[in-house]
């Protein structure tokens, strides 16, 4: 059957199954493990890079496996949990669950897979920050129950960190690292996890919420430098103006902010008066909302074009982020002219390019120019992948951030987990020819 994420990767599978507990999970590992058949973990299937797609053998959907136990501090989490069932139960306890990736039909299991974050890390830090002990599945029929502050048990290398506030491309590896920070970014390739431990904080007081317009990218861009350091700030997010374009908004660009308590902020050089701004929860997720509808308004067109998607998800030093930014735009209108558009989470230097073709041509041109700007990016001291993975789809990257050396690292703590090579079949280590996608 025809399986695909939402990067609508092309993947299949001969057969899924929809363990309900823990035990089944490890039944079904084992048979995989024994039949030497390829099998791919499935969340919610939201990713964006293919990883949950299965390149043929099994699928294991983890979507049953829905515990939610709201205590104080903490959330004890079955993986196939949406994101927005644990962010409401927290909610009703007066409680909190930092992490907010935008897209909150996403599963717990594949956040922690992706160490997916999204405009709040900005101040709260990605989802590895808010683990605290995982339940792992692992090929040879084993679960381990691994806790913070548990170290791995064997010798893992130090490899080298961009220097970002986000990183989720390839495996975090240092010596004596927690175990939990393996499995966290593993992309379904290490083992499955069954069960988390979240970290709840008390719900936070009164959040302003806005949409701040400029006449310019340029007085955005000195308001993040200005704001950037405004206590509570816990949301900076830009837009640019072909993004705003698609929103049917006619100006040149935006940001969208969440202040935690109360904040002064400097408006100079905003379009103070024709900005959102709101307190009330419900005005709030009337503006997530609408930045939510950019990446579904980009998808539709990408899809009604019938090329496959591509965006980037790189990241860079703080410092660097109008050099980039600039880099950007002058490499992508020369090679797709209009074609594209930039938004994201500009507060931690963290800027999505999405390119549109509508051929051959154009399709290839823009999958050269977002190839040249990782290597951009990754010069600059950044990221391939900042939050979602490298999957199938970008598997190529890692090679442009790591070392050869540095990758047979962590393909020695891949063989060790799985020895034959059947757990995420293509994730993260391309195994087939992906290069034409
Ligand atoms: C409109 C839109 C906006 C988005 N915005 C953001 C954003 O702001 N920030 C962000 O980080 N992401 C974002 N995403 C991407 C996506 O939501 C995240 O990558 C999310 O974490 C994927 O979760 P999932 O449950 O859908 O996982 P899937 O897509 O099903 O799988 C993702 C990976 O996790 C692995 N996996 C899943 N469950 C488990 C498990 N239990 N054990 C081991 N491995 C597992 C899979 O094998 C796969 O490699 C967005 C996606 C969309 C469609």
């Amino acid at each position: 059957m025809d399986i695909t994420d939402a990067s609508g990767y092309p993947g299949s599978a001969e057969q899924v199954f929809s363990p309900e507990n823990e035990e089944q999970v490890v039944e079904i590992l084992k048979r995989a493990s024994s039949e030497n058949v390829p099998i791919t973990v499935m969340g919610a299937l939201t990713g964006v890079t293919g990883g949950g797609a299965p390149n043929g053998g099994w699928g294991l959907s983890l979507a049953k496996l829905r515990r939610l136990d709201i205590e104080r501090g903490r959330a004890i989490v079955g993986p196939g949990t949406l994101l927005r069932e644990v962010q409401s139960g927290a909610a009703a306890s007066g409680q909190f669950y930092a992490p907010d990736p935008t897209e909150n039909t996403s599963s717990i299991g594949g956040n922690i897979a992706t160490n997916a974050s999204g405009s709040r890390s900005f101040r709260y830090g990605a989802t590895r920050e808010h683990v605290l002990a995982l339940r792992v599945a692992l090929l040879d029929g084993r679960v381990i129950e691994v806790r913070r502050g548990q170290p791995v048990n064997f010798e893992v290398p130090s490899l080298p960190l961009p220097r970002t506030t986000k990183h989720s491309a390839g495996y975090r590896l240092a010596p004596a690292m927690d175990y939990v920070d393996l499995f966290i970014g593993n992309e379904g390739t290490l083992g499955v996890v069954t069960q988390a431990e979240l970290q709840l904080l008390p719900a936070p007081g009164e959040i302003l919420g806005g949409v701040v317009f400029f006449a310019s990218q340029e007085a955005a861009l000195d308001a993040v430098d200005r704001w950037r350091a405004t206590p509570g700030l816990r949301m900076l997010e830009y837009l640019d103006g072909k993004s705003l374009n698609m929103m049917d908004v006619a100006h040149r660009a935006a940001l969208m902010i969440e202040i935690e308590g109360d904040a002064d902020l400097d408006m100079a050089g905003t379009l103070e008066n024709d900005s959102w701004f709101a307190t009330s929860g419900a005005d709030r997720e009337r503006f997530r909302q609408f930045r939510h509808s950019l990446p579904e308004r980009v998808n539709a067109r990408i899809r009604r074009s019938g090329f496959m998607k591509l965006s980037t998800d790189y990241a860079v030093p703080i410092e660097k982020n109008r050099e980039i930014l600039g880099i950007y735009q002058a490499k992508l209108q020369r090679a797709v002219g209009d074609n594209f558009v930039i938004f994201g989470h500009i507060g931690d230097a963290h800027l999505h390019i999405n390119t549109f073709s509508d051929s051959p041509e154009q399709f290839a041109a823009a999958k050269a120019v977002t190839t040249e700007l990782a290597r951009d990016a990754v010069s600059l001291g950044g990221t391939v992948g900042a939050e979602h993975g490298l999957g199938k789809r970008k598997a190529h990257l890692l090679e442009i951030q790591y070392l050869p050396a540095e990758i047979e690292a962590m393909r020695a703590v891949k063989r060790r987990f799985d020895p034959d090579w059947i757990l995420g079949q293509g994730t993260l280590f391309p195994c087939y020819n992906t290069s034409s996608l």
